[in-house]
């Protein structure tokens, strides 16, 4: 079982953050393009936290943290209300 670095929950949902924010820019570009260049600098900053034994189910990569910290802090990037919920039946499925 591997775990999170951030919340120390167990990584069931194994996408690493390079492919989220290819996913995440994707759709920013659509509904809020100002963001995309927040979410690079978030993605940065989670960078920094060292790799665990988890792949990524798209890309192989080794994981540091898990996608849900990951969108967790993505989806407070975000200040329309619409939009969130938009997010999260996107992105965040529970
Ligand atoms: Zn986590
Ligand atoms: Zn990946």
């Amino acid at each position: 079982m591997q775990t999170c670095l951030v919340c120390n929950d167990e990584i069931t949902n194994p996408i690493c953050i390079n492919c989220l924010e290819q996913e995440l820019i994707y759709w920013f570009v659509d509904y809020d393009p100002k963001l995309v260049s927040r979410i690079r600098v978030l993605k940065r900053a989670f960078d920094m936290y060292e790799d665990t034994e988890a792949n990524c189910i798209k890309c192989g990569n080794n994981i540091n943290v898990c996608s849900h910290c990951f969108l967790t802090e993505v989806m407070n990037l975000i200040k329309d209300e619409n939009l969130k919920s938009l997010f999260k039946k996107s992105f965040i499925s529970f």
